[in-house]
């Protein structure tokens, strides 16, 4: 029995109405989109002239029965609902039986099909509605369709078509998205003769994304795998690093549909905020699955918007998915010597140790605030470092051995602290041998007074984690600072892009309180008409970004005080930039927008790469870096530092194998 209604009209009125087939784009979706509900994993497309003269798509779906194939062209014809109810849970991509009707009422349409359970196929001719030719075809399970000279029958349609590349650009551009969407079905598409895509079908959306959009941007995507109340997000989204200048690369697909969604683009952007530059894109392929009932897909005639019941839980679902994931991946780099970086795996089994520091060339004295815990470890003589150098190779193995263990970070802390202690006796003991006295005579003491000390705090427990401690090693090329922590690792930062995002962070999270600094002399700013309007109605903006600004007349802004930091030449052309970008953004300008002047801001105020900075500059820097571990991109997306394990460097000079 054949299994297409004609609904009923009440049912028919339901549907929103509106043109299916606009161009050849959307004759093609449609045609697809019957392939796919057909059940097919396998489809190709053809397409000569943009599909303005030919189009063909070829599935191995279940094919059409032969008493359904004249009903299939009839208009509100379908197989895919039968009731108002069914509307309410939509899981096909069709479902308003107008395809076939609209597409071969305006061109000339060849239909060959054959239903699995039937042995012979169908050849059905239909121009401008009007059949041609029915008769036996044989032919493989399946449908092909081929559409000739759309329009032919309008004229006035036709005139609305673009250049035959364009036409076939937006083909193209409607086969990627639908490629993404199932990367379960392998697609073809031939344009004038040449095979331009071909995905694999292999069910990986990486897959899918490497054929449409090559290897490199494929490989710059990070995996997207979470759930949060019954709803799936899985897919790929790029690194911030790889983030474009638009959203055209921005791919949500809702149960298996392309959709554009306002609602999961603005949690995308959400959750990038502070890896992704302002005025960038992450790039992704995002699968959300949800109830059928969740959706309203009945809303555009070409159903590419949809409308959620409530939009709260996707966007939460999809702003928590991309968090985690750019969370996951977005810890600092440590470089190695074969040029490769790599993802901070010691970061993993590092943690904090007792601390005995070696004597850097800058800071021959230990820090009056440090912590009693390190105060009593001081420096002592460079052999007696080394020494422990090669001792903490060793400790390294075992740490990671007592960390699976026992994840108490204080319990590991106490244990190596014993070890720790057992060691710097053994060595003192050595040290204490007669032909090394002389030489280490002026430490003596600090060593006896190491022992003392110990003894003293030893046996009580460790309530705080010690800080970490970082020594200065210098900086290169005025722009990188270079520091050394915990004995372990030289970490190399990028002094502009750090300082940068550190301001950024103040900036956004204290609204300009505390950053401001008083000027000796105010700076006036005459700004143009429009601009000046839009900054006095906006005087709070300047504040929320650390200025102190008045009306001062006649299209004239006074500063009073300024961002710290921020050059005294800078002053005025930051000032008359935020005017101008408040004026250019009136009827917007909170969050997004702020968030661009904070970066505008950060960027002018924050330490040049290559200018000359104090010690104590760069200390201040990279201890801020250190004690925020979230900080790893400046807000151009660029990483703010990376990490060179001692243990690295040792295995290089073949110290260890
Ligand atoms: P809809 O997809 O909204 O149901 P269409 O006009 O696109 O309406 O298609 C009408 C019917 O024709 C479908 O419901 C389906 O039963 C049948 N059909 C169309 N294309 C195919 C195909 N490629 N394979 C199998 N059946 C098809
Ligand atoms: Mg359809």
């Amino acid at each position: 029995m054949g299994v297409i209604n004609v609904l009923d009209k009440h049912v028919a009125e339901l549907i929103a109405a509106g043109e299916v087939v606009e161009r050849p784009a959307s004759a093609i979706k449609e045609l697809i989109e019957n392939s796919i509900d057909a059940g097919a994993d396998n489809i190709t497309v053809e397409i000569q002239n943009g599909g303005i003269t030919y189009m063909r798509v070829t599935d191995n779906g279940c094919g059409i029965m032969r008493e359904d194939v004249k009903l299939a062209f009839l208009p509100h014809a379908t197989s895919k609902i039968r009731l108002e109810d069914d509307l309410d849970s939509i899981s096909t991509l069709g479902f308003r039986g107008e395809a076939l009707s609209s597409i071969s009422s305006v061109s000339r349409l060849q239909l060959l099909t054959r239903h699995k359970s039937e042995e012979i196929g169908t050849d059905y001719e239909i121009n401008g509605g009007e059949e041609v030719s029915f008769s036996d075809a044989g032919c493989p399970v399946g449908t092909t369709i081929i559409v000739r000279d759309l329009f032919y029958n309008i004229p006035a349609r036709m005139k609305f078509l673009k250049k035959d590349r364009a036409e076939g650009n937006a083909v193209a551009n409607v086969i990627d998205k639908i490629a993404l969407s199932h990367p379960e079905i392998a697609f073809t598409f031939i344009r004038d003769g040449r095979r331009v895509l071909t995905t694999s079908g292999d069910n990986k959306i990486k897959s899918a994304i490497y054929s449409v959009y090559g290897r490199d941007l494929a490989n710059g995507m990070i995996p997207v795998s979470y759930e949060l109340n019954g709803i799936k997000i899985r897919g790929y989204i790029s690194k911030p690093v790889n983030a474009r200048p638009n959203r055209s690369m921005q791919n949500f697909f809702i149960n298996g549909r392309y959709v554009r969604s306002g609602t999961a683009s603005a949690a995308v952007e959400e959750a990038c905020k502070g890896s992704v530059m302002v005025g960038k894109y992450a790039a992704c392929v995002l699968h959300i699955k949800l109830p059928y009932e969740a959706i309203d897909v009945n809303v555009h005639p070409a159903k590419i918007e949809v409308r959620f019941i409530n939009e709260r839980p996707i966007f939460d679902a999809v702003y928590h998915a991309v968090k985690s994931s750019l969370n996951k991946n977005d810890e600092r780099k440590e470089i190695t010597f074969d040029g490769k970086v790599r993802n901070d795996a010691i970061y993993a089994i590092r943690k904090p140790k007792p601390f005995v520091a070696a004597p850097s060339v800058f800071e021959k004295k230990p820090e009056p605030q440090a912590p009693v815990a390190e105060q009593v470890k001081k420096p002592i003589d460079p052999i007696a470092e080394l020494d422990l150098g090669i001792i903490d190779q060793q400790e390294s193995v075992l740490d990671v051995a007592v960390h699976s263990e026992t994840p108490d970070p204080f319990e590991i802390y106490s244990k190596e602290a014993i070890k720790r202690e057992q060691n710097i006796n053994r060595i003192v003991e050595k040290k204490t041998e007669e032909k090394l006295l002389a030489d280490i005579a002026p430490e003596k003491e600090e060593i006896e007074e190491i022992e003392e000390k110990d003894e003293i705090i030893e046996p009580k427990p460790l309530f705080e984690r010690p800080k970490n401690k970082l020594i200065l090693v210098g900086e290169a090329f005025n722009t990188y600072i270079i520091v050394e922590k915990n004995d372990k690792e030289i970490i190399i930062i990028d002094k502009h892009a750090a300082h940068e995002r550190m301001i950024y962070e103040k900036l956004k999270k204290e609204k300009g309180a505390g950053f401001s600094q008083l000027l000796l002399r105010p700076v006036t700013v005459v700004l143009s008409k429009n601009d000046y309007e839009a900054a006095i109605s906006n005087l709070d903006m300047f504040r929320e970004c650390a200025f102190d600004v008045e009306d001062f007349g006649n299209g004239t802004l006074i500063v009073r005080s300024a961002p710290q930091y921020l050059d005294l030449n800078d002053i005025e052309s930051s000032v008359i930039e935020m005017a101008g970008y408040i004026a250019r953004n009136k009827t917007d300008i909170r969050s997004e927008k702020m968030d661009w002047i904070y970066h505008n801001i950060a960027c002018r105020s924050a330490i040049k790469g290559g200018n000359i900075s104090t010690k104590e500059e760069l200390m201040d820097i990279a201890n801020k870096l250190d004690d925020d571990p979230t900080l790893r991109y400046c807000p151009h997306g660029r990483p703010v530092c990376v990490v060179m394990s001692r243990y690295e460097l040792e295995k290089q000079f073949g110290r260890i194998q």
